[in-house]
C-alpha cells in the first residue's frame, strides 16, 4: 500500500509517518528530511535548498521530482511508501502519477490531516523549543510564508486526489494517538 500524508506545516505528518513506519512495514519518504540531509552533507543542492527553505518557499519541482523518482525506484519502495511532504504542487502530483504508472503501482490513500491554523503557531513554537527537533524554518515569520505557500500551491493538489476518490480527511486537532487511530481506520477500511 502506498499513501500520502497531506497537510500544512505542523499538522503532524512526520509524527504520524514515524508511527506508521514502526507499526506497519512501510517506508517513510520525507522530502523535507531528504533536503535537510543534503544540507547536513554540505552538498551543492543542500546549499541552494537551505536558502529557499529558510525563506519558507518551495524548492523547484524539477529538483523535487528527480529526488522522489530516485527513491521510488529503489527496493524500499516495494514495501509500500508513506509520502510525507510530497507532492506539494499540482505539477509534482502529475509527475508522481506518471512515475507510479510507469512502475505499475498506485497511491491507495491520501490522508489530509486538517488543523486549526492558530494552533500551528503554538505547535511550531513548541517544536522550535525542543533542541533535538529545532529547525531553522520553525519561527512565526517563516511559518506565515510556509502557510501562504501551502494555500497557494499545495492545497490545490487536493482536488486532484478527491477526483480519484482516494482522499480522506482526519481531524489533526486530536491527540497524536487519536489521530493515529483514525489514520489506521482509513487504511484498514
Ligand atoms: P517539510 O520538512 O516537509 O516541512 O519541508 C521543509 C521545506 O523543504 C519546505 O518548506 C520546502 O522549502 C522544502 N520542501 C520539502 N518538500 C518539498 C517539495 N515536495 N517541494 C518543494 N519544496 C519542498
Amino acid at each position: 500500500m502506498n499513501i500520502i500524508l497531506f497537510g500544512p506545516p505542523g499538522a503532524g505528518k512526520g509524527t504520524q509517518a514515524e508511527k506508521l513506519v514502526s507499526e506497519r512495514s512501510m517506508v517513510q519518504l520525507s522530502t523535507g528530511d531528504m533536503l535537510r540531509a543534503e544540507i547536513a552533507a554540505n552538498s551543492e543542492l543542500g546549499l541552494q535548498a537551505k536558502k529557499i527553505m529558510d525563506a519558507g518557499e518551495l524548492v523547484s519541482d524539477e529538483i523535487m521530482i528527480k529526488m522522489i523518482e530516485h527513491r521510488m525506484s529503489g527496493d524500499e519502495a516495494n514495501l509500500g511508501v508513506i509520502l510525507d511532504g510530497f507532492p506539494r504542487t499540482v505539477k509534482q502530483a502529475e509527475a508522481l502519477d506518471e512515475m507510479l504508472k510507469h512502475n505499475n503501482v498506485a497511491i491507495d490513500q491520501v490522508i489530509e490531516i486538517s488543523v486549526d491554523e492558530d494552533a500551528l503557531f503554538d505547535r511550531i513554537a513548541h517544536r522550535a523549543s525542543q533542541s533535538d527537533k529545532a529547525r531553522d524554518d520553525d519561527n512565526a515569520e517563516v511559518l506565515t510564508q510556509r502557510l501562504k505557500v501551502y494555500h497557494d500551491n499545495t492545497a490545490p493538489v487536493l482536488p486532484f486526489y478527491r477526483n480519484k476518490g482516494i482522499l480522506s480527511q482526519v481531524d489533526g486537532m486530536m491527540s497524536i494517538e487519536e489521530v493515529a487511530e483514525k489514520i489506521s481506520e482509513v487504511l484498514d477500511s
